[in-house]
């Protein structure tokens, strides 16, 4: 399929020429005709499936540029209001549509101004939405579509709530468009009292992540996992680094540990400032920063290319949580790692994330790397020593780097 075969009109097509892509993603085929044809679509993709464009560029050739905010997609987080917000910039490019990302954090003045000016979409977080309404700043009186975007993140966050009051707000006749990269019975049942009669759209399985991810399991007592990152980071061969810890606490700690370690890091959460966030993600897509420790809450709106390596320096509480996070890697068809540091009291999660991706993972050791106190969780696994054939490029491929699949659940 081509992007000219969707139905996509000329002016789009030169944005979307611009931005690079020639050949649609799946999800992309898949979602462009329907929402052109103003079918409701629920939509089950993981963002590295190239989900922005599938609902971006079809919602521009619906709505009229200078004709007052015709679009309005809700997503959970800043990041993704910007990189939203930049998708819908790109794309229409040629189309003169103007959009507006609303997000908190920051001053309201510049997205006020931009709002008085007149914009055709909005992008926004929920809480800051609300407060221009509240203000009376917004008119969303003429929104033919809309888009929830990541609503299983949105209902973990608790914004539910928010995002009932911004529908009431808007016109009962009207399009829409739900994302999510988990179909709970809780997303269902949302999509079920928002949608009407839509088409639904899965390109990839609930919780399989993306192929073309190494993964790893890296036991390693607690005590040790810093010792053992700063001596992966010093092995130079893993260049973009994503580290995730399950606190915040946890994530300034890895930093400073790195900092001292004289490698290149910086973190990003919650408690950061906007700014803060910002610059650190800047560093990091521009190579400056070589390793960036975040926690989940964030993860999602981390759209950097060429991520070569996730770590979880902490296990993610969840199946979903894993395969949000090493979907970081291994973007837009490239190749990536992931590994997972597992200490003994981390079992339990393991196994549940491999139930729910259906395979075992593969154990291996650092090599050369002292284990003081060996931990070897698991007796239904053997351990591959020879785990540093993993980080060179060529045999990243190769799953387990030399390391055994045990066997499939
Ligand atoms: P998303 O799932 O929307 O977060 O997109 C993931 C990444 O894929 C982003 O970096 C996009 O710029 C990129 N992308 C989206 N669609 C395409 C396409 N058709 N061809 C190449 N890259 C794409």
């Amino acid at each position: 399929m081509s992007f000219e075969s969707l139905g996509l009109e000329p002016r789009l097509l030169k944005g979307v020429a611009a931005m690079g892509y020639t050949v649609p993603t799946p999800i992309q085929n898949e979602a462009i005709p329907h929402v052109l044809a103003g079918r409701d679509v629920v939509g089950c993709a993981q963002t590295g499936t190239g989900k922005t464009a599938a609902f971006v560029l079809p919602l521009l050739q619906s709505i009229k540029p200078q004709g007052g905010i015709q679009a309005l997609v809700v997503t959970p987080t800043r990041e993704l209001a910007v990189q939203i917000g930049d998708v819908a910039r790109d794309a229409g490019k040629f189309t003169g549509h103007r959009s507006v990302v609303i997000y908190g954090g920051v001053g309201y003045e510049p997205q006020l101004q931009k709002l008085r000016r007149g914009v055709d979409l909005v992008v926004a977080t929920p809480g800051r939405l609300l407060d221009i309404q509240n203000r009376g700043s917004i008119n969303l009186s003429k929104v033919k579509i809309l888009v929830l975007d990541e609503a299983d993140r949105m209902l973990d966050m608790g914004f539910w709530p928010d995002v009932r009051k911004i529908i009431a707000l808007l016109p009962t006749e009207r399009q829409n468009l739900l994302f999510s990269a988990t179909m709970s019975s809780d997303v269902m049942r949302i999509a079920g009292s928002t949608l009407k009669d839509a088409v639904h759209i899965e390109t990839s399985p609930t919780t399989k992540p993306v192929e073309k991810i190494h993964q790893a399991i890296y036991p390693v007592n607690q005590m040790q996992k810093a010792e053992l990152l700063v001596e992966l980071l010093k092995g130079g061969e893993l260049n973009r680094v994503l580290v995730f810890t399950r606190t915040k606490h946890r994530a300034d700690r890895v930093h400073r540990i790195l900092d001292k370690a004289g490698i290149s890091a910086a973190a990003i959460h919650g408690d950061r400032s906007q700014s803060q966030r910002q610059n650190a993600l800047d560093g990091f897509k521009r190579g400056s920063t070589r390793v960036l420790v975040a926690t989940d809450i964030v993860a999602r709106g981390i759209d950097v290319e060429e991520i070569s390596h996730v770590i979880n320096y902490d296990m993610p509480n969840s199946a979903e949580d894993y395969v949000h996070r090493i979907g970081r890697t291994a973007r837009a068809g490239a190749e990536g790692s992931a590994i997972s540091f597992l200490a003994a009291e981390e079992t339990s999660t393991l196994h549940e994330i491999e139930r729910a991706l259906g395979e075992v993972l593969v154990c291996e050791d650092h090599h050369g790397f002292d284990y003081k106190d060996r931990v070897v969780p698991m007796a239904d696994r053997t351990v591959n020593t020879k785990s540093r054939a993993v980080f060179s490029s060529g045999v990243m491929g190769r799953r387990g780097g030399g390391g055994r699949r045990i066997g499939r659940r």
